[in-house]
């Protein structure tokens, strides 16, 4: 017992367990093979040949030596100590080599071998794992590629070679794809510190290894390639406590597959949406595609984030200047002229014809020295946040002596804790000049869109940090237990849909704004009802079967006397009949009016990786036509409401356009807020809900939600 508490401490509070896996001093491999067509020979040659300082043993009961380094038949025969063992024998001998392993006390198991939960053999995988955490052993795989870094001179794995140096690691969940990312390292010329392949993670999963290589020296940043994590929640936990830059390729968004779902929002949250959302509020950069997640992770292993908004741009072409400022506006970074001292200061440096207002135009004529002034004094002024240098090779020019004008006016500004990022437009002489540029620290491309994408990504990564540490808060006047009473109540009744009612009920234990409503179970009830809660009122069918009440011709609004409520009664009932016999009519809800407002709609579903996920956006035409809408992983913070309410593309409509009054965005992000700290609250109870519409009015006059729903957990 103590033994098991002892490892699942150590699994949680220490991390730095995984130091044995990651940077071992020792290392065996299992199955290392004499025969080249074998991965047990090319993960043991290439161990040797990539450099590694520590202690190499071959494991095999054959062979006496392999590539000239003494063999071993069993680990247990092994003198010295073993830190990590790559295993690669068939997956039917692995769980016998972990007992193995066990009694040596090796602390990470490498496991290259495939044939288990990839291919439907999960309970073998999680033998594997169980048997592992027994003797505190970690595991990395199964079905990977291996790992590699270059500071530990470490390539344990079937790739080649260990990739161009760099400073950032990658963690892959595709090992082809971790295979050709080395590769075209050389080619990209971004290089990597690290490659790991993480494979089917049934133990070392990424929250773990960011964990991890957020500690480590030699990693300043965090790339992941994800197709998907298997616990979304401690992943974003972890990730938002990181300090080092992560950046996020996520495969596997499209609609294509996305599951039918009950309700609006179901159909609404795609992967896209929600793995979108998680990442921004854990201060996760998001790669748009393969290309740009090499890009953004030669920026954020080289460069500090960006702290402000001002973004300056210098150029000796005006062609590049206008593309750079086009991007700026296209990646969310748009340009504002520089204050009259910095222009002032940048004409010295540029024939009268230049341009200091930013972009700063140079001109052609410029030489090193109009280069290297110009970006000294901008980079060290106090108004620029960022900088972006451009530069088309010129006949009158060299392009390395520009690099070396750059990286020098750079330092020497002393300037830290701003980004630059450079783009070099030209041929050879300019390609080397980039590389020499990157080797040196400054991230270089060669499109000034690269470049300008590269700083809006620094800039971005700033903003979602700021976010991520703004501090919960605390929401008052809930009663969990009444909705849960009304929950508990519906679910004796056999039903795993609540009425329109009933969803009220809960909606106003978490203190939503609800119209007032009734149940009536006879016209004369109806009347009575009508008159205490005073007309005009709305009458809609109560019927678990009949959860969208309008298309069952079930809803009937602005009825303003008591011959009218008699006949909707009537027809109400007779039109839900007719639309499903089968339906259970609990009676008609006699509703208050609300007066006209914008519609907008909340919602939520229970994600299978992240659970609790709040939606919000503009309801009716919008919702169904234009998908107008956000997402973030529940709770949301009042704060983080009113920023979903103004990222939709309809925000102006609540803003107030056309000389209409602003509506009240403090109450509906407040409203928002409860919503999302309900889902959570519930999130044992309900899989799916939405208010739609929750009607929105002038500033000061709050909002309504005239209809909701909650389907629960079945
Ligand atoms: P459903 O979505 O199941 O068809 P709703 O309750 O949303 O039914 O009603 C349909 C429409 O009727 C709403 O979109 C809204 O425009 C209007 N409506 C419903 N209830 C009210 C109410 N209490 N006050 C004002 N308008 C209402
Ligand atoms: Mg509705």
């Amino acid at each position: 017992m103590f033994f098991y508490l002892s490892i699942l401490l150590r699994k949680t509070v220490d991390n730095q367990y995984l130091d044995g896996l990651m940077r071992p001093k020792s290392i065996a491999v299992l199955g290392a093979s004499s025969d080249p067509t074998k991965i047990g020979h090319s993960v043991i040659k290439n161990i040797i040949e990539g450099g590694y300082e520590g202690k190499i043993y071959p494991i095999n009961l054959k062979s006496e030596e392999i590539l000239g380094v003494k063999c071993y038949k069993s680990m247990l025969d092994v003198p010295g100590e073993i830190d990590a063992a790559v295993i690669t024998i068939p997956a039917k001998f692995v769980l016998e080599a972990i007992d193995e392993a066990g009694k040596k006390g090796v602390k990470g198991l490498i496991i290259i071998t495939s044939g288990f939960s990839e291919v439907g053999n999960k309970e073998l995988e999680e033998q594997l794992v169980a048997k592992a955490h027994e003797h505190g052993i970690r595991i990395l795989g199964p079905n990977i590629v291996g790992t590699l870094s270059n500071a530990e001179k470490l390539n344990a794995s079937f790739a080649p070679i260990l990739p161009l140096v760099g400073k950032g690691a990658l963690v892959s969940q595709s090992g082809a794809l971790l295979i050709a990312i080395d590769m075209a390292t050389f080619t990209r010329r971004v290089g990597f510190e690290k490659l790991i392949s993480i494979g089917n993670m049934s133990d070392v999963d990424f929250a773990d290894l960011v964990e991890w290589l957020d500690k480590d020296e030699n990693t300043s940043s965090i790339s992941l390639y994800i197709e998907g994590f298997k616990d979304g929640r401690k992943f974003m936990d972890v990730a938002r406590k990181v300090s080092k830059p992560v950046i996020a390729l996520k495969a596997g968004v499209s609609a294509h597959g996305a599951a039918a779902a009950a309700s609006h929002t179901g159909s609404l949250a795609g992967a896209a949406k929600v793995y979108g959302a998680a990442f921004q509020q854990s201060g996760i950069v998001q790669a748009s595609d393969l290309g740009n997640l090499f890009d953004l992770s030669l920026a954020l292993s080289l460069q500090p984030p960006m702290k402000g908004e001002n973004l300056l741009i210098i150029t000796n072409g005006g062609g590049v200047g206008v593309l750079a400022t086009d991007a700026a506006e296209r990646f969310n970074l748009p340009l504002k002229f520089a204050p009259k001292d910095v222009q002032d200061e940048l004409k010295k440096h540029m024939p009268v014809f230049g341009s200091a207002k930013n972009p700063v135009d140079l001109t052609g004529m410029a030489g090193n020295d109009w280069y290297h002034d110009s970006v000294k004094f901008s980079f060290a002024h106090d108004w620029v946040d960022g900088l972006a240098v451009l530069y088309c090779e010129t006949a009158m020019t060299e392009p390395m002596d520009i690099a070396v004008g750059i990286k020098k006016a750079i330092d020497e500004s002393g300037v830290k804790h701003k980004p630059v990022c450079v783009s070099f437009v030209g041929g050879e002489k300019s390609e080397k000049a980039m590389q020499w540029l990157v080797e040196n620290g400054i991230p270089a491309y060669a499109g000034p869109d690269l470049a300008i994408s590269a700083l809006s990504a620094l800039r971005e990564y700033a903003r979602m940090k700021e976010i991520v540490s703004e501090p919960e808060e605390k929401l008052e006047n809930i009663d969990k237990s009444a909705a849960l009473s009304i929950i508990k109540a519906a679910r004796e009744d056999g039903r795993d849909a609540l009425t329109e009612i009933e969803a009220k009920q809960v909606f106003a234990a978490y203190g939503l704004p609800i119209t007032a409503t009734k149940l009536a179970k006879s016209e004369e009830e109806a009347v009575v009802m009508a008159k205490e809660i005073g007309f005009p009122i709305v009458m809609k069918i109560v019927s678990p079967e009949i959860l969208h009440k309008s298309d069952a011709g079930g809803v009937k609004v602005n009825i303003k006397d008591e011959v009218s409520c008699r006949e909707a009664y009537k027809t109400i009932i007779v039109n839900a009949k007719a639309y499903n016999p089968d339906a259970n009519i609990h009676g008609i809800a006699i509703q208050e009016m609300a007066p006209w407002g914008t519609e907008v709609i909340l919602g939520s579903v229970n994600d299978s990786t992240f659970g609790p996920t709040m939606m919000f956006g503009l309801g009716g035409i919008f919702v169904e036509v234009l998908k107008d809408v956000t997402f973030r992983v529940a709770p949301v913070s009042k704060k983080s409401s009113l920023r979903m309410i103004s990222e939709i593309r309809g925000a102006p409509i609540l803003a107030g356009v056309r000389g209409e009054a602003p509506r009240d965005r403090e109450v509906l992000a407040e409203t928002i807020s409860r919503y999302a700290n309900m889902i959570v609250d519930l999130a044992d109870e309900v899989s799916e809900s939405d208010a739609n519409p929750v009607l929105v009015y002038e500033e000061g006059r709050g909002v309504k939600v005239v209809d909701a729903r909650i389907i629960l957990k079945k």
